[in-house]
C-alpha cells in the first residue's frame, strides 16, 4: 500500500492524534449502536501497547452546522451532538479512563482523552483551504510538534475536512486498521468483472447521481429503488403523485437514462399509499397516517398517492438479476424499511444478496447495515456509505493526503 499503516508508525513515547469514526446512533441521548466505537478499538489497543505517551481521539457526529443553518441556537445544536454520551461509552468499551474536552488549549493529562465534535468549529468542513488548515493545524497542536497522526475513520475518507485531509500536512501520518481492513474489502469491487450486480437505494437523489453513473461505468446492471427513483420516472413523463421529486435533478436523471439505457434497472411497480398526515417525516409515520396501501404499474402512480416501496413485480424480478451474479454491491434502502407496510423491498432484496452465496459481495451504507443486523443476515459491510461508492470511481482525498504526507 503507498500509504503508511499504524505498524509502520513508531509511536513510542509519543503523542498520537487519532481521527476515528465515532458517527454513532444516540437514542433519548444514549449511544443506540456502537459498532463504530467498538470497530475502532483494536487501533487503540494497539497504540497503547506499543508504548504511545498519549492518545487524543477526535470524531464528528451528525450535521450540526446544517442546524445551525436553519436557525437553531449555538446551545441548542450543541446539547444535541455533543459527544459527551460517546466519550461515556468509549470509556466503559475502552476500560480505560478517557478525559472528555472541548477545549483544544487545555488537553488534560489522560492517558485517553476525547475531543469534542470537531463539526462545531466551522474549519472542519470549510470551503476555504485557509480556514481548514488554520483548524486543522489547532487539532495538531493538541499532539505537540513531537506527535504523529493516525487515520481510522474509512466513512469520511471522501471527504476533504480538516480532521482528515488538511491534517496530515501538520504531522507524520498513517491509516489505522480499519481504514486498511475497509480498503482491501472493497478493493474486488472497483473492478467487477462480468456478471456484476449494484444494487442502489435511498432518500437524497442529490448524494445519489453520481453513484447512479460511477455504479453505471462499471456494473453490468444496477437495480434502483427507494425515493431517488421517482425523480428518473419524472424525467420519463410519468406522473408520480405525491412522491419524493428533486425538481432540480430531473435533467441530469434523462441524461444518465439516456446514456447508461439498458443497465439501468428501474422499479416496474410501486407500493403506494395516501399519507393522511403530512407533517411527520414518511419514516416515522403510524399506522393511522397513511390509508389505501396498494401495487400499481410505475406509470400508473395515482394523483394524491405516494410512493414508498418497490412492489412485489420488482422485487421478483430484482431477486432473479441478484440469484445469477458473481459480485454484488448493495447501498441504500428500497423503501420506507422503518415501517413495515413498506420494508418488504429492502427485506427481500437483503434476504436475495444474503441467499446468493456464491458471490463476492458487501453492503454500505448506516441504514443497509441496520437491515442486515436485523435478518441477521450473511452479507459483508462497510461502515463507509458514501466513502465505499466513491472509493470505487476514485482516490479518496483523505487516502491520498495520507500517502502525500511525510
Ligand atoms: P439515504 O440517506 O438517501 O440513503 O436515504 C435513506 C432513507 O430513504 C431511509 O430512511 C428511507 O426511509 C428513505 N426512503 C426510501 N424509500 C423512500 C421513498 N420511496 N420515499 C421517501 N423516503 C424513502
Amino acid at each position: 500500500m503507498p500509504f503508511k499503516t499504524v505498524k509502520q508508525l513508531s509511536v513510542k513515547g509519543k503523542k498520537v492524534l487519532v481521527r476515528v469514526d465515532f458517527n454513532v446512533p444516540l437514542s433519548k441521548g444514549k449511544v443506540a449502536d456502537a459498532t463504530k466505537i467498538i470497530a475502532a478499538l483494536p487501533t487503540l489497543h494497539y497504540l497503547d501497547k506499543q508504548g504511545a505517551s498519549k492518545i487524543v481521539c477526535m470524531s464528528h457526529l451528525g450535521k450540526p452546522e446544517k442546524e445551525l443553518k436553519k436557525g437553531k441556537s449555538r446551545e441548542e445544536v450543541e446539547a444535541k451532538f455533543t459527544l459527551q454520551p460517546v466519550a461515556e461509552k468509549f470509556q466503559e468499551l475502552l476500560g480505560k479512563k478517557v478525559a472528555f474536552v472541548a477545549d483544544l488549549q487545555n488537553i488534560p493529562d489522560e492517558k485517553f482523552v476525547l475531543l469534542e465534535n470537531t463539526r462545531f468549529n466551522e474549519g472542519e468542513k470549510s470551503k476555504d483551504d485557509d480556514e481548514r488548515k488554520a483548524f486543522a493545524r489547532e487539532l495538531a497542536a493538541t499532539v505537540g510538534k513531537e506527535g504523529v497522526y493516525v487515520n481510522d475513520a474509512f466513512g469520511t475518507c471522501h471527504r476533504k475536512h480538516a480532521s482528515v485531509y488538511d491534517i496530515t500536512q501538520f504531522l507524520p501520518s498513517a491509516a489505522g486498521f480499519l481504514v486498511e481492513k475497509e480498503i482491501n474489502a472493497l478493493k474486488p469491487f472497483v473492478n467487477p468483472g462480468k456478471s456484476s450486480v449494484a444494487v442502489l437505494g435511498g432518500a437524497k437523489i442529490e448524494d445519489k447521481l453520481d453513484a447512479v453513473k460511477a455504479l453505471a461505468e462499471k456494473y453490468d446492471s444496477v437495480l434502483l429503488g427507494g425515493g431517488m427513483t421517482f425523480t428518473f420516472f419524472k424525467a420519463e413523463g410519468f406522473e408520480i403523485g405525491d412522491s419524493l421529486l428533486d425538481e432540480e435533478k430531473i435533467g441530469e436523471a434523462a441524461e444518465i437514462m439516456k446514456k447508461f439505457g439498458k443497465k439501468l434497472i428501474l422499479p416496474s411497480d410501486i407500493r403506494v399509499a395516501k399519507i393522511l398526515n403530512k407533517e411527520k417525516k414518511v419514516n416515522e409515520l403510524g399506522k393511522n397516517d397513511y390509508k389505501d396501501v396498494k401495487e400499481v404499474p410505475s406509470d400508473e402512480i395515482p394523483p394524491g398517492y405516494t410512493g414508498l416501496d418497490i412492489g412485489r413485480k420488482t422485487i421478483e424480478n430484482h431477486k432473479k438479476i441478484i440469484a445469477q451474479a458473481k459480485t454484488i454491491f448493495w447501498n441504500g434502502a428500497m423503501g420506507v424499511f422503518e415501517i413495515s407496510d413498506f420494508s418488504k423491498g429492502t427485506m427481500a432484496i437483503a434476504k436475495a444478496i444474503s441467499d446468493n452465496k456464491a458471490a463476492t459481495k458487501i453492503a454500505g451504507g448506516g441504514e443497509t447495515v441496520e437491515v442486515i443486523h436485523e435478518g441477521n443476515l450473511e452479507i459483508p459491510t462497510s461502515t463507509g456509505g458514501g466513502a465505499s461508492i466513491d472509493f470505487l470511481r476514485k482516490k479518496l482525498p483523505a487516502i491520498e493526503a495520507l500517502e502525500r504526507s511525510r
